[in-house]
Parts: structure tokens; sequence; C-alpha cells
């Protein structure tokens, strides 16, 4: 047995995109003691429950810990590393020769760290050649970044959590950020109680966080874009808006105030498109008219929209007109979903961008070729998750990738998605763990990753602070860091540029991208760190970007004096589009499905669920409903319900409640085929997507409950 270690490593909690920082300390037999970081900026020493029980997962069970390959009766055998890449290698290379770069693809995940992504991003869009590369950040915050660059040109969170410390007024939209971002929750209620900071909460159903909110405003679904365009007439119309940064700084203020006048003039109207009433309108207009220091903190109910980018440029919109942007206690707030959505925005990994924030045209192609010296750049963008999946069900992908995420439990139409997966010609899965829905699907071969604790790497939270995941554990079986598996098989195709020799230095070919002919006109630019040597890069301290060359340390904010991304500088105000739902109710599915998170568990728990103590929080899958609804339905409280949507079904436990609001049901996302109590809700959404981020609604689909 190892000695237990004395000195705890420094890393970052693996769960929400807070970041925390996290000491932990090896106790010698495999599991490691935890306790909240009090020198990271984002907690302060806090943890949450989940980052609390991170000791307790650190378990082998269920871990994939060798290369297999499906066999010819569909077991897997274990196979030498060798013997899959050179497979994997050999069949990409035919499959693009044989179809072309497009029958390729990879579905990348927000739990991977940034070097991992840049690798694999690298691979698919410079040398394969094709721009097939997604992730999951696509169902948690695509609408936030189309929104961010349509109105400030570039992806860019303008605040910092200190913002959340400082406001008078915090408005969350769309997030329970009492259980999905709870460190910073507390730091919003510790403003409350020693500041007197006011917190409005705009949400579809009522919450943990609802209950400490001065105002809730029990929204209907999909009314945010009106409320946020009534709230931009009434700044316009009692004199709140900043002229003169508005003149300065911006362009569309017009346009965008003549569509949001139309739409919503009045409070009178906004309450009757968003189905609240008159006085609480009336009551957070002047709230936000009246107070400089407001953040405006949205998250899923956001995103998870059908129009989500016009619902986030609506909120931006607000802060755009008052000026309250990059100023100390005031700003739009994205609260990013995962641990490293924001690392996979930063290096490309969506398939509508090609790599450092850079977008598919011509020089910025020409420059990223240049630099990777790379001889098949991807031209054009690539597919979005959903459309991904359904060029996999019509045979026009051959070849599908997918590391770290469960895409058959948590895509919309996931019984659809599995469906797809088994048709491959080559599904390749890296993960952790040895079984998951989509390893069930199909999965020919199976390539096992390092997990937290184990791997190295770069991690940046909702802030744009960089932060350091540090390995404290050796690494079991023969798992492998997921950058280093993908620069493997792109050696093995014979492609030069993949001779990393560290996590450290594919840091710094990133690093440097970002600053390469850079005069400033991209805001993500970290060449500030792009000479790191190994051991600076081993002690970097959480440092947000931008963070460019010479430059000791990166910015809090951004924007208070304009210098937006744009091309003219200037910040744009996007028009709002009239609210609609993407599916109407029918005779047949007349209550709306909303779907999220519940407070201790993750994603599909494949970590969390390894925990008891997190286990306790919510034994089984469960559906809410509102006592009228039930008694219409004949479905009883504390028994089983089907729960149908025009995808597909699946029994729950049932919670009648009177929190629940009428007409809709909430159901939690983490269980899966996989789990003890099986549940996989993404079966039973559609995948009907917002046009410009391609981000699926998950939070209002048609259906129906029954007794079982
Ligand atoms: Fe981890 Fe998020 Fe909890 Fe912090 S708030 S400990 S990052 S899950």
């Amino acid at each position: 047995t190892p000695p237990r270690a004395t000195a705890p490593t420094r890393t970052t909690c693996p769960y929400c995109g807070v970041g925390c920082g996290v000491l932990a300390t090896p106790d010698g037999a495999g599991g490691a003691e935890i306790a909240g970081d009090p020198n990271h900026p984002a907690n302060f020493g806090r943890l949450c429950s989940k980052g609390t029980a991170l000791g307790e997962t650190l378990g082998l069970d269920g871990r994939l810990l060798h290369p297999m390959r499906r066999q010819a009766d569909g077991s897997f055998a274990r196979v030498s590393w060798d013997s899959a890449l050179d497979e994997i290698a050999g069949r990409l290379a035919s499959i693009v020769a044989r179809d072309g770069p497009d029958a390729v693809a990879f579905y990348l995940s927000g739990q991977l760290l940034t070097e991992d992504y840049y690798v694999a991003n690298k691979l698919m869009k410079g040398f394969i050649g094709s721009a097939n590369v997604d992730t999951n950040s696509r169902l948690c915050m695509a609408s936030a970044v189309a929104g961010h660059k349509r109105a400030f040109g570039a992806d860019v969170v303008p605040g910092c959590y200190e913002d959340l410390d400082l406001a008078d007024l915090i408005v969350l939209v769309g997030s329970n950020a009492a259980w999905c971002h709870p460190v910073l929750y507390r730091r919003i209620m510790r403003n409350r109680e020693t500041r007197g900071a006011k917190l409005v909460v705009i949400d579809t159903r009522q919450t943990a966080s609802t209950e400490d909110a001065d105002l809730f405003l029990q929204i209907a679904p999909g009314g945010d874009q009106a409320l946020f365009s009534g709230l931009l007439a009434h700044l316009a119309a009692t004199g709140a808006v900043d002229a003169d940064f508005v003149a300065q700084h911006t362009s569309g203020f017009d346009f965008a105030l003549d569509a949001a006048r139309r739409l919503a003039p009045d409070a009178a109207s906004t309450a009757r498109l968003t189905g609240l009433a008159e006085s609480d309108v009336s009551a957070f207009f002047a709230l936000f008219a009246e107070t400089p220091r407001v953040v405006t903190a949205f998250s899923q109910g956001v995103n998870q929209s059908a129009q989500g980018t016009d619902k986030t440029n609506a909120i931006l919109n607000c802060h755009l007109a008052t000026g309250r942007i990059g100023r100390t206690g005031a700003g739009p707030f994205s609260l990013t979903g995962q641990p490293n959505a924001m690392g996979g925005r930063e290096v490309g990994g969506l398939a509508n961008t090609l790599a450092a924030h850079m977008g598919f045209e011509p020089e910025s192609i020409e420059r990223v070729g240049r630099f990777w010296r790379a001889p098949r750049m991807a031209t054009q963008e690539g597919l979005k998750a959903v459309q991904m999946f359904d060029a996999v069900a019509k045979g026009k992908i051959k070849a599908l990738w997918i590391a770290g995420t469960n895409p058959a439990a948590s895509l919309p139409d996931a019984d659809a998605v599995r469906e797809a997966l088994g048709g491959l010609e080559l599904l390749i899965v890296s993960d952790n763990v040895r079984l998951t829905d989509t390893i069930g699907g199909g999965a020919h071969i199976l390539l096992p990753a390092q997990a937290w604790g184990e791997k190295s790497g770069t991690v940046t939270n909702s802030e744009r602070r960089i932060s350091r995941q540090r390995a404290f554990l050796a690494p079991p079986g023969e798992t492998r860091p997921d950058w280093a598996i993908f620069a493997d098989v792109g050696r093995r195709m014979g492609f030069d540029g993949f001779s990393f020799s560290s996590a450290a230095a594919v840091f710094a070919e990133h690093a440097a991208l970002s600053a390469f002919e850079n005069a400033g006109a991209r805001a993500f630019d970290i060449g500030g760190l792009a000479q790191l040597s190994e051991s600076a890069y081993a002690a970097l301290e959480p440092t947000q970007w931008p963070v460019r060359h010479g430059e000791a340390k990166g910015r809090a904010r951004l924007f208070a004096e304009g210098g937006f991304c744009t091309p003219a500088r200037r910040a744009h105000f996007a028009a709002p589009a009239t609210p609609r739902l993407a599916e109407a109710l029918t005779p047949d599915f007349p209550l709306r499905l909303n779907t999220g998170r519940v407070r201790d568990q993750w994603h599909t728990m494949t970590r969390s669920g390894a925990s008891v103590r997190l286990a306790n929080h919510t034994l089984e899958p469960y559906v809410d409903i509102h006592p009228d609804d039930a008694a219409t339905a004949h479905v009883v409280d504390n028994g089983f319900a089907r729960v149908a949507t025009a995808r597909g079904a699946c029994v729950l436990r049932v919670r009648v409640t009177a929190r629940q609001a009428r007409g809709q049901l909430f159901a939690p996302i983490h269980w899966t085929d996989q789990t003890a109590a099986q549940a996989r809700i993404g079966a039973l959404v559609g995948p009907h997507v917002d046009p410009v981020s391609g981000q699926p609604e998950s939070k209002a689909t048609p259906a129906a409950i029954a007794p079982h």
C-alpha cells in the first residue's frame, strides 16, 4: 500500500460550471480526502454536496480499464492499445478515402479537458478535413454562445463571479442555481444577507431558488423574450436607457426597440404574453430600471429552447441599453452547465466554430491551416448534435467517435439515436465506464480514458477562469488521457503535428493559436500563457482570459468601455422574434414536459451515482404534477405513472405537488437504462432545435400521463 499522502493536490471539481477549487489528499488506498480550496477564487473553500462527496466516487467498480473490441457474437474482448488504435486509424482512413471526410464525425463532451478537446478538434478540422465535431455542450450552452456572438461579435461572458457579490439586484432566469450552481448561489445569498441585494427569479416552476426570491415570476413556457422585450420598452419609456453608451458602442437599438414595442409595449401586454400578474411585471420592470448594479444570470431555462438565442439576446439587449455590462456588479451572466463547456468552446469544439473562437471565414481557415500546417482543412461548418445523429440515422455518417458522453440517453429522441448508432460502420467510444446506453447501442471499439483524479489538464469555468485539473491518483489499468488517444490516432493516420509530449505541450499550442495573428480583434487570447514551462503549467494559478502576450494576468470584466468584437467594435441589438414553442399541445398530449436536474446527481450518474450519500437525496426517477392535473389524469401521489410523448414513454414515480404549475410536468434527466431504476427522459424529448444555435427545446415537449 503506498504511503498516505500528506500534502493535498490542488485541482478543480469535475461537475458544474462554477469550477470550484478542490484539495484532494490521497488516502493511499485509491481514495482521497476532499476539501474546498480556500485560495480558489470561484469558491474560497466552499463545496456543495456533490463536490464534498467526490472522495466517495473514486472506486473502480464499472470502470473501463482496457481497450475492448466487439466480437462477432456481440460480446467484447480485451485487445491491445496498438491493435485498437491501428484498427481505428486504418478504418477511419479507409472511410475518408471511400466516402469523403464528412462521413466521419466526433461527438465530444463538456467533461473533457481543454487539451482533449484541442487535439480532437485539430485532428478532425485540420487533418481529416471535416468540421463534424460537436459536443454535448450543444444541449447545454449553445444558445448562450450564439446570443453572445450575435450581440458582442464573440462568445464572451462579460462579467465575473464577484459581480454576484456586489450587485444590488440579481435576476435568475431559467436557473435553479440553488441546486445546479450551489456555491455561486451561496454567494448570492451572502450578498442578500450582508448587503441587502434583491433576488428576482424567473422560472416556469417553483424550485429551491424561488423560495428565497424577493420576487418570483412564474412565467409561462416560452415567455422569456416577451418579458425582456417588455422590459426594454419600459426602460426606453422611463428614461433608463444609457443614450451615450448606446450611441457610442452599439448598433441596431432603434430597430430592436421598435420590435420590442410591437411585441410587448407595456406591462399589461407583457403580462398577457407571459401569464404573469401585471403588478408583478410592473414591480420587476421598476426594480430593474432603478437598480444600476444588476446581474441577470441565465441558464438552461433560457438556453434549452427552440428560441434560446432570441431569449439570450432579449436579455443582453436590456443590459446593452442601460450600459450595465462589464461594470462592477452589473452585466448579463451565462451560467455554464458543465465543468468545461467553456474550454470546449475556446478550442472550437463546436461544429460551427473552427478554432480559438474563429469561424469559417476564408481568412480564418487560411490562418488556422497555416498555424497547424494542416493538409486538409475543413472549409465549412459541420453538423450540430441533432443534425449529426440524424445524419447517422440516414447513413451519411459511417464512422463516429464518441468521447465522454452518452447521447443514447441524453440527446432528444434518444430511442432513435440509439437505433441509429446500431447502423454505423464504426462506432468508437472512449469513456471511463464499461457500460452506457451508447456502448450498448452498438459500439465496436471501446477505449479506456483516464477519469477525474487521474488525468491532468485545464478547464474553464463560467467566469472565463482557466483552472488546472491535476492528477492525484495513479491511472488504473491501461487508461490513457483522451488527448493522448486522439494524438496517437493522428500519428497512426500519418499526420504531422500530433507528437505532443504532455498536456502542457498541448496547452501551449492552444494558447499560441489563440494569439496567432490576433491584433486584439478576437477576445479569446491567452497568448500570455503560450510560453509556460512544464513547471509553470504545473503551478498555473486560476486565471481569467483574456491574457494577452506580455500580460501577467487576465481581466475580470470586459466591454464597460465598449470595444466589442464585431468589425465596427460595436455591440449589436438583435430584434426579438415572436415567442412560440416548437410543438403545439394536442388532445393526446395536453401537458408540457419540462426536464432538468436534481441537487445531488450529475448527468447520467456514472460518477455521482457511486455515492450512497448523494443517492439518498433522490432515490428514484419521478415526475412532478399539479394536483388538478393529477386528478384529471387519475394518477396519485407516490403511485406510478406512464409519461408519454410523441417520441417515447417511461414509467415514473408520481409526486403530486402544488409547487408544479398547472399544465406542466417536470422529470429529472439522470436515470438511464443502466441505472438501478430505469428511465431515459431523453427518449421523450422532441428533436426541435433553435435555428441559430442548434440547441434542442428540452423543456416544453407535449406529453400525456396515465396511471401505470
Ligand atoms: Fe462542484 Fe459545482 Fe458543487 Fe462547486 S458548485 S463543488 S463546481 S458541483
